[in-house]
This record gives C-alpha cells, sequence and structure tokens, in this order.
C-alpha cells in the first residue's frame, strides 16, 4: 500500500510505500476510495493537537470499499463502508455507559492515534465503519464523514431555533446550511470580511443573509455555531445571538477567547463545545444526509498531493472540502 506520512509536526507529508495491511480480529481492511482533508487534519499536522501516534498516517473522512475482513466481523468485501474519526471506545468507562461515547477516556481516533486515510488503504475496526450501500459518489460522500458528522452534532446542540448563525463558511458549514434549510430554519452566514466566494456558496445554498464575521445581523440570532478556530468569535457570536441563545464551538482547537463583559453572556445565553461524534450521531446523519438532499462541493487531490491540499485549506483556497483520492 502507498500512504502519506507524518514523522513530526510541521513537516510535510512523506509518500511512503508500506505493506499491505491485514486485518486483525474485528477488523477489516478497507481500500480506500476518497479521502476529504479536515481542519483537524491540519491542527494535527501543525502541532496544535499534541498527541499524535508517529509516524501517523492522517486522514478521518474515509470512503472505501472493504477488501477482507479479521475474525467476527459481519461486514462483507465489497461494501461501500464510510470511517470517521471516532475510530474506537472502550465500552465501559463512565461515558460510553451513559451513551457519551464521543467522550470517552480511552477513545481510538482516526488519523491521530490510529493510521487513518491519506492511503491507498486503511484497517479499520468494523464496529465503527458505516455503510454507505446508498451513497454511490465516493468523492461526494467523504466529507460527511466528519465535516457532515461534526456538523450535525453542532446543530443538534444549536437547539432548536429558527435562525442560525454559522461562523465560517467552509466544509461543514456547506454541508449543515443545506441541512438548516431543510428543516426550514434561516441561515445567517458568517466569513472573513470580503470573502465573496464563500458568501456567494452560502447564498446559492439558501443562506438569507451573509456577512462578514465582524457585521452585526439584522435580527437576533436563536443560536450560533462557530466552525471557523477564531477564539475571538465567541464575544462576536454572543453578541449576534439572543436572549436565551446558544453559541456552538465545533472545533477541536481554538485560538484564545478575549476576555468579554458578563453582560454579552447574562440572558442564560450558553456557549458550548463539541467533542468527536458517536455512533448514532453518524446513524442519524447518514440517514438524514441524502433526505435532505445534501450535496457536497468538492475540490479532488491526488493522493501523492495532500501537502498541497493541506496548504489550499491553511490558505482558504477553495470552498467546500477537499478530498484525497489514491
Ligand atoms: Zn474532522
Ligand atoms: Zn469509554
Amino acid at each position: 500500500m502507498k500512504a502519506m506520512v507524518l514523522h513530526a509536526p510541521r513537516q510535510p507529508l512523506r509518500l511512503e510505500e508500506r505493506p499491505d495491511p491485514v486485518a486483525g480480529p474485528g477488523e477489516i481492511v478497507v481500500r480506500v476510495e476518497a479521502c476529504a482533508v479536515c481542519r483537524t487534519d491540519l491542527h494535527v499536522v501543525d502541532g496544535d493537537l499534541t498527541e499524535p501516534k508517529l509516524p501517523l498516517i492522517p486522514g478521518h473522512e474515509i470512503v472505501g470499499i472493504v477488501e477482507s475482513c479479521g475474525e467476527g466481523v459481519d461486514l462483507k468485501p465489497g461494501r461501500r463502508v464510510g470511517i470517521p474519526w471516532l475510530g474506537h471506545t472502550c465500552g465501559c468507562c463512565s461515558y460510553c455507559e451513559s451513551g457519551r461515547e464521543n467522550l470517552c477516556d480511552n477513545p481510538g481516533f482516526t488519523g491521530y492515534t490510529r493510521d487513518g486515510g491519506f492511503a491507498s488503504h486503511v484497517v479499520a475496526d468494523a464496529d465503527f465503519a458505516f455503510p454507505l450501500d446508498g451513497f454511490s459518489d465516493p468523492v461526494a460522500t467523504a466529507p460527511l464523514m466528519c465535516a457532515g458528522l461534526i456538523g450535525w452534532r453542532s446543530l443538534k446542540m444549536a437547539g432548536e431555533g429558527k435562525r442560525i448563525g454559522i461562523y465560517g463558511f467552509g466544509a461543514a458549514a456547506h454541508i449543515i446550511a443545506q441541512v438548516c434549510v431543510f428543516e426550514g430554519r434561516e441561515v445567517y452566514a458568517f466569513t472573513r470580511a470580503g470573502d465573496e466566494a464563500a458568501q456567494a456558496l452560502a447564498r446559492s445554498l439558501g443562506a438569507v443573509w451573509t456577512g462578514s464575521s465582524e457585521d452585526s445581523p439584522p435580527v437576533l440570532l436563536d443560536a450560533a455555531i462557530i466552525f471557523a478556530p477564531v477564539g475571538a468569535l465567541v464575544p462576536a457570536a454572543l453578541r449576534a445571538i439572543a436572549k436565551g441563545g446558544r453559541v456552538v464551538c465545533g472545533g477541536i482547537h481554538m485560538s484564545d477567547i478575549p476576555q468579554f463583559p458578563y453582560a454579552i453572556l447574562w440572558g442564560e445565553r450558553q456557549v458550548f463545545s463539541v467533542a468527536n461524534l458517536t455512533r448514532a450521531d453518524a446513524v442519524e446523519f447518514l440517514e438524514l444526509a441524502p433526505r435532505a438532499g445534501v450535496t457536497t462541493t468538492t475540490t479532488v487531490y491526488p493522493l501523492e498531493r495532500a501537502n498541497e491540499a493541506l496548504a489550499d485549506l491553511r490558505a482558504g483556497r477553495f470552498q467546500g472540502a477537499a478530498v484525497l483520492v489514491p
């Protein structure tokens, strides 16, 4: 198999040949068809997330075909599956036992503590792979596996309100905006000042208002989801929401949140973070996405050009999601 491998933070990934993987008990070997690039991959490569397995094959938005199965696996070879960030849980900690496996004390994360999908093949725990029988386009489907799933968990955390602000209109936002519209909500999209392309994409997906993140929306919002890794957006979003509203931080890493006056939190406004996903989130979202007619905007890179895809994500050079194809 071939893979793009991280040997140390802040170093470019290196293309390597490795022995073909073998599935252990409970595992599957998947031939990767497509793997989307997530901002979390940037945080891993840049060293913002400090405990990667090294050397590491990043990538956790994987779509591929089951090639072989280890002992005790029900999936059949030939089946298309998706492999997300949550790669394993212990099943016995207090979080796992209370339906909150996203907070497991002893988890495994694809492309962080386990090798991921920037490769021609990946080994996954079969219990954490999702059949994708109705999804015929691997490239279009790959961004659903994290941008979609984390976006969905963030939207659930935002509550039932009608007016939803979204800060940072990248991969997750462009998916979850479509779910909002499907659910009859109004989307207010905040981008970097002057990012006309992102604002145009937001309007094309049904946003009722677009502006820069410093702007005030025309009405107070019921909730705001922050996908951009920028702590200064937390007080900005608190100023944009109504009493009782929620600000949801959807990213795994954020710059520091500046000091802000208590008055913008008062009125029972709440600030949440979203951590990882549960398998229940994935089952719900993979059923909902086709029903909601979710489409994805993608830019395809050959696997060998993973470093270029990461650099383009860092610089905001494409709309929607980058997808690597081996
Ligand atoms: Zn991700
Ligand atoms: Zn656990």
